[in-house]
């Protein structure tokens, strides 16, 4: 638990937030801010700042079980649509909260490049 961490306040109940799937080690909140019909928000409890601290640390396991996880919740949301899964990483990718966390982006068409 980082007490600076907005993420870890809503995973210890400090701050409301729409939790849609919890397990032990995981848990997939809605995005306050949806991009999509469906924006939820997949990460570990634990708190990594950013996904290269998440590789660097965990076991091949984990890091497969966090990507079902969100693998999981997008194509239930997608409906045989598909769905995108994003990890913002650092200021050049887009970070703003240092709580590694995987984006499940469904319901609409994505375009690509991203901006
Ligand atoms: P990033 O920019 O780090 O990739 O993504 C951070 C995401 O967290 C953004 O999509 C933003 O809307 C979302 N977010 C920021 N603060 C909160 C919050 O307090 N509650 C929830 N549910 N989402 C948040
Ligand atoms: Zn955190």
């Amino acid at each position: 638990m980082d007490p600076n961490c907005i993420f870890c306040k809503i995973i210890a109940g400090e701050i409301p937030a729409t939790v849609i799937d919890r397990d032990k080690d995981f848990i997939a909140i809605a995005d306050v801010n949806p991009q999509a019909p469906t924006h939820l928000l997949v990460m570990p409890i634990k708190h990594y700042p950013n996904l290269n601290a998440f590789i660097d640390v965990l076991s091949n396991t984990v890091i497969a079980r966090l990507f079902a996880f969100a693998a999981h919740l997008g194509a239930s949301a997608g409906k045989g649509a598909g769905y995108r899964i994003v990890i913002n990483t650092g200021p050049n990718g887009g970070q703003s909260v240092d709580h590694l966390h995987i984006h499940v982006l469904a319901g609409r068409h994505m375009s690509w490049p991203p901006g």
